[in-house]
């Protein structure tokens, strides 16, 4: 019998939650860097580049990888022979105790994402609670757990079908994965569980992402079973595709695909399928009664030595002094430094403008997005003598359905934020002569460092989703959809698919 307190288990889980939110797992950088050695895509490697650099700058300043420090999810194992001293909370509720003691860390302050009421009032619990917690009793003595936080725009893209027993695996991601988009910002993983229930396919493909990534082992060494050769099946073909680094366009779309399977139906065949995306950060420990769990920094002499720079050939513009012609002039793969002021806003900020334009409204004082562009952002608080903390891009597809009202009705010129835009977007920038700038997802500490000062200027409850403004100097971003709708997430992934050459193009 061993005797665990809980005071372990709260401390070992914050200690993990705020270390996984500035150390990648070493294997995902090594495979990254493979992958940036290997790719031939300038715009993927770019890419690449700035979440290497901004991996290595994360690890060394202690500050999150990315502005969505994620959801957190724990698989927890409890041996039968383990007992708690003292324990006056159950386990879920001590992993929650965990959670809030790390990312209310006053020295690394990790942004609240959880909202509680979803289908309704949507208000953020504040510390990040609760988690998502599953458990099994197991034999032993002691408590193991594996714990992630996992971003939300590779959690959005997770899917499931459930195939004929004929069907083949491979031929449905290769179906499923280019509709998918890049808001789960590759180069990542893929979780597939195949097996169970509806609901047992899913857990067993996010369990999957818990493994590390040895894909180039498993090559080397071969396939020894019918898993394997599946798993080596899916990564050839999700990569054939050529979507690549933030959907750029490139050779490496997966680093791993790692599965689970379990007994099923005779008349089913349940696949899951759950990304993980830039922000691969997941942890292991196991409390054995001997105190809190130690994780060891990483050896940093495995990160690659990949400082990015902007390109030579990138254009600095003056955001003070924009106008619709300079906007229609640029071109898909135009790289940008965007200096002067800009107006950040998401999905809460946009539902607040279109309800206030539906009253008959206006804007709050203070807001003019006229010859603005608006940056779709939730950047994590400031701590010491940060200007604003990590604030990388949020996928843009969700601002598809404001994005022809924000356009028609606040003199909006442009917008950054990650992944493709939808065809109502594309027709609205083509229509208004727009346009809609990438920046990297991932990357987040590093285009932090590129803004100069913050503001809140409107909806300041809404806490991260407020409306700030920011001052910007050098901000690197690539035109993405240019003035007459011409998307670089179209042209770049069939261009690749092409060049590799195993999988035919066909243009819808
Ligand atoms: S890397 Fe992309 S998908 Fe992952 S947490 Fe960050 S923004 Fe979200």
């Amino acid at each position: 019998m061993t005797t665990i307190k809980q005071e372990d288990l709260i401390q070992s889980v914050a200690d993990a939650l705020q270390y996984i939110s500035y150390y990648h797992p070493v294997d995902y950088i090594e495979a990254l860097a493979d992958a940036y050695a290997a790719e031939e895509s300038p715009a993927a490697k770019d890419a690449i580049a700035q979440i290497l650099t901004n991996s290595r700058m994360c690890a060394e300043g202690h500050r999150p990888i990315c502005q969505d420090t994620g959801i957190v999810v724990a698989f927890v194992r409890i041996g039968m022979d383990v007992r708690w001293d003292d324990a006056t909370m159950s386990p879920t509720d001590m992993i929650n105790e965990g959670v809030r003691r790390a990312y209310l860390d006053p020295d690394n302050t990790l942004r609240a994402s959880i909202v509680d009421d979803p289908a309704g009032a949507r208000r953020n619990t504040r510390d990040n609670t609760p988690a998502v917690v599953h458990f099994e009793l197991v034999p032993g003595n002691t408590v193991d757990v594996r714990i992630a936080a996992k971003g939300g725009g590779s959690e959005n893209k997770a899917e499931f079908v459930m195939l004929n027993p004929s069907d083949s695996i491979v031929d449905w991601v290769v179906r499923t994965l280019p509709a998918m988009g890049a808001g789960w910002c590759p180069p990542g993983m893929l979780g597939i569980g195949i097996g169970g229930s509806a609901e047992k396919a899913m857990l067993l493909a996010k369990e999957a992402l818990m493994q590390p990534i040895d894909m180039a082992m498993l090559r080397k060494r071969g396939p020894a079973n019918g898993l394997e050769q599946l798993r080596i099946d899916i990564f050839d073909a999700a990569n054939a595709l050529g979507i690549g680094a933030q959907g750029l366009g490139g050779l490496s779309t997966v680093l791993d695909v790692k599965i689970l399977d379990y007994p099923t139906h005779a008349a089913s065949k349940p696949v899951g399928m759950i990304p993980n995306c830039a922000a691969t950060r997941h942890a292991h420990f196991t409390l054995d009664g001997s105190g809190a769990a130690r994780l060891a920094p990483p050896d940093l002499t495995r990160w690659p030595d990949v400082r990015w720079a902007p390109a030579p050939t990138a254009k600095r513009v003056d955001l003070n002094r924009l106008t619709r012609e300079e906007v229609a002039g640029w071109k898909p793969g135009d790289r940008l430094l965007l200096c002067g002021k800009l107006l950040t806003g998401r999905d809460a900020a946009h539902k607040r403008i279109a309800d206030l334009f539906a009253r008959g409204e206006s804007l709050p004082p203070g807001v003019d997005f006229t010859n603005r562009i608006i940056y779709y952002v939730g950047p994590v608080d400031p701590v010491r003598d940060e200007v604003v903390g990590p604030a990388g891009p949020t996928t843009a597809t969700r601002m598809d359905k404001f994005t022809d009202m924000m356009l028609a009705r606040t003199g909006l010129l442009a917008m950054i934020g990650k992944a493709e835009r939808g065809p109502v977007a594309i027709e609205a920038i083509r229509k208004h002569r727009a346009a809609y700038l990438m920046a990297v997802g991932g990357a987040a500490y590093l285009v932090s460092q590129a803004i100069k000062s913050s503001r809140i200027v409107a909806f300041a409850d809404l806490g991260m989703e407020a409306i700030y403004e920011f001052d910007v100097r050098d901000m690197p971003v690539t035109v993405a959809v240019d003035a007459t709708g011409s998307s670089v997430h179209r042209t770049g992934p069939r261009e690749w698919q092409q060049r590799i050459g195993k999988i035919p193009v066909t243009v819808a």
